[in-house]
């Protein structure tokens, strides 16, 4: 059987809450977004964490929690706001660099956590560390197999750049002879360091060209080997349709200062829409990133065509050869 993909957008009435519980990491990753200027140094507490995983609480959505730092695992009460998100009725996620401080996988266990992600940018250590600091594919990979071990279902996540493009299909066999269930396969953003520092004489992104002929045709590979893979639009074909995520789905990212974002793009900025004050959800008023969202422009998404605007390319008639789509749409590749 062929595996075909399909497109799928966020799920209306779906709420998905990414919410950074502190922004302290023990790795200095070359590409890390985190911006303690615009996100502070917080550490939140267990009431505060619970307080906040409250105010985003629907019994009638499907609501899904995404736990995220910095380093998640490196907040003792972890498991705990695990079991508390679990008792709201939302599906739970943990993406970590691989570490597991806490002695996470005995202090949650698979039927409260839904999916323990694992962030690994290279298929050995050769390509991995570079990126991601020495030693860390060791210790990354060494818990992603105590984790499938344990019953944890694990998935991985694959930040495409030009500096590890050209070894995404040999994350295949590691992550079929690993036991790994979904393999996230993300493009990197100009955002936080990789703003800053230059990737090599191309910088970080990937072209166009080499994102379409690489990353669905081994995205395809990995689903014959029986992985559910998911990776991002991006270049959109004439005939779809552009959404942009702020208008169209109720995506809030949180972070540990009380900022509550609906674009990820816009996270460097202090255009929030909404804040956290005294544990209550408020709308910013003034300019905030809700008023760009409603532009509506021949390149798709707005904050990408202001913040990023060499991933856009033109034709002679100024005309831009794409649409790019920047966080709704997704391909989706179920296993063979
Ligand atoms: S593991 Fe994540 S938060 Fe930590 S340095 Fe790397 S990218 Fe940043
Ligand atoms: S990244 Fe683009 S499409 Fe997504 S919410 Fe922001 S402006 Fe909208």
């Amino acid at each position: 059987m062929t595996s075909k993909a399909r497109t799928v957008g966020f799920q209306s009435g779906e709420r998905n809450i990414f919410f950074h519980i502190l922004t302290a990491c023990n790795l200095s990753c070359r590409h890390c977004y985190i911006n303690t200027d615009q996100h502070g140094t917080t550490t939140l507490s267990r009431e505060t964490m619970e307080k906040w995983l409250e105010l985003f609480a629907d019994p009638d959505k499907k609501s899904n929690v995404i736990f995220l730092g910095g380093e998640p695992t490196m907040h003792p009460d972890l498991a705990h706001g695990i079991e508390k998100a679990k008792e709201l009725g939302m599906a739970v996620t943990v993406d970590s660099n691989g570490y597991l401080f806490n002695d996470l996988l005995h202090k949650t266990n698979p039927d409260l956590l839904d999916f323990l992600s694992f962030s690994l940018d290279g298929p050995d250590a050769e390509i991995n560390d570079p990126i991601r600091g020495n030693g860390v594919f060791e210790v990354c990979t060494t818990n992603m197999r105590k984790a499938v071990d344990m019953g944890y279902n694990v998935s991985v996540i694959y930040t495409v750049s030009n500096l590890n493009i050209a070894h995404l299909h040999r994350m295949i066999p590691l992550l079929t002879e690993i036991g790994v269930k979904r393999f996230f396969i993300q493009v990197i953003g100009l955002r936080g360091n990789s703003a800053q520092e230059s990737g090599g004489e191309q910088g970080w992104q990937v072209s166009p060209e080499q994102w379409l002929d690489i990353v669905p045709r081994v995205a395809a590979q990995a689903a014959e080997a029986g992985i559910h893979v998911t990776f991002p639009k991006v270049f959109l074909d004439p005939d779809e349709k552009f959404e942009c995520a702020g208008l169209v789905t109720e995506n809030f990212f949180i972070f540990p200062n009380g900022r509550v974002y609906r674009c990820p793009l816009c996270e460097d900025h202090p255009i929030h829409a909404l804040e956290i004050k005294d544990n209550a959800l408020v709308a910013n008023q003034g300019l905030t990133e809700d008023n760009f969202f409603q532009l509506n422009i021949a390149e798709g998404c707005v904050m990408n065509k202001l913040l990023q605007p060499d991933t856009i390319s033109y034709d002679e008639q100024g005309r831009p050869n794409h649409r790019i789509s920047c966080c709704l749409l997704k391909q989706e590749i179920l296993p063979a």
